[in-house]
């Protein structure tokens, strides 16, 4: 239900548009098959992911001789999620957190600045103190002016501690710091924010690693995932800042935001299709509960509901 509502802009269009055009053709052929290609292009599917799937759906059709257009929908859902799953197992169903049952479990948050990331890290946090966990926040984005308060506010919110250095200090002591209070303080989880300066490649990387040592120094095989948060609305600057990032660092799962501000929801399969990395999250609102674990089944046919 969260994914109908959530998706109700991509739903409208794509649903609409593809109503409208098994309405307008009924008989499968050509001039059908081009049109349902402008379709999938205007959702940010992709252009080589749309040119796939449609030559993926003419031989479908001819197999199963499928000449009424109403018959190819449910082929059509069938085949965007296969395109998400690639047939791999990991992408075939909810990707979890790499959460550890008996110890501190620790994800950082990589992104850049205003896709976000203090949001997501704040409904993740709520989620996780629902489930009874014990959650610590870091506000590892030192640079940008606001974010530390930002990050503070949210705490305040969701009722958990933050850990916070003045702006402008160095984030890998403040996530150290963050380590070392949620190790006394016994959490479960410390969700760890940090800066989302594109401008110089190198210092990203750099301050990423610097990080990434600090925590995998204090705590062997963590951070347990690294997640980084792309702004739905965006297109194709997403899909770049993913390659970006993930030259960077080694990114394991992948946060969507803002997918309900969007009619370009089909971005999810782009992304799926450019990077071998799991959507684990999707951002479905602003609100405290708007934070939705990503299903491949309910995203497709929640697009056709
Ligand atoms: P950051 O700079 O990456 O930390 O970004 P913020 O967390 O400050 O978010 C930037 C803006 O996007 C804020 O106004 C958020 O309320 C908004 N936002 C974040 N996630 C979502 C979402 O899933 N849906 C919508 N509609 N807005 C969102």
């Amino acid at each position: 239900d969260k994914y109908k509502s959530g998706l109700e802009k991509t739903r409208e269009s794509f649903s609409t548009k593809l109503n409208d055009l098994v309405a307008r053709y009924r008989k499968v052929d050509e001039e059908f098959f081009e049109d349902l290609e402008e379709i999938l292009i205007s959702a940010d599917v992709g252009v080589n992911t749309v040119m796939d799937l449609v030559e993926e759906l003419e031989m479908e059709a001819k197999r199963q001789n499928i000449k009424d257009a109403r018959d190819l929908k449910e082929v059509i859902s069938e085949k965007l999620v296969e395109i998400y799953t690639g047939g791999e197992d990991t992408f075939k169903t909810q990707a979890p957190l790499n959460i550890q049952p008996d110890d501190l479990s620790v994800f950082l948050f990589v992104g850049v600045n205003g896709v976000g990331k203090t949001t997501s890290i704040g409904k993740l946090a709520y989620q996780l103190k629902q489930e009874g966990k014990k959650v610590v926040l870091v506000a590892g984005d030192t640079f940008r002016a606001g974010a530390i308060e930002q990050l503070s506010a949210w705490g305040e919110r969701v009722g958990v501690d933050v850990i916070k250095h003045g702006e402008g200090s160095d984030p890998a002591a403040v996530i150290y710091d963050g380590i070392q209070a949620a190790k006394s303080r016994k959490a479960d989880v410390l969700l760890c924010d940090t800066a989302g300066r594109l401008q110089n490649k190198v210092n990203l990387m750099n301050e990423l690693s610097k990080v990434k040592r600090v925590i995998e120094r204090e705590i062997p095989n963590a951070p347990h995932d690294v997640l980084l948060v792309l702004d739905a609305t965006t297109g194709q600057n997403a899909l770049s800042q993913a390659k970006t990032f993930s030259e960077a660092t080694d990114v394991s799962g992948i946060v969507l935001t803002k997918l309900d501000g969007t009619a370009k929801g089909g971005i999810v399969l782009a992304i799926r299709k450019q990077l071998d990395i799991p959507v684990k999250f999707v951002g479905l609102g602003e609100k405290m509960t708007d934070l939705e674990a990503f299903d491949p089944n309910a995203f497709v046919y929640g697009l056709f509901a």
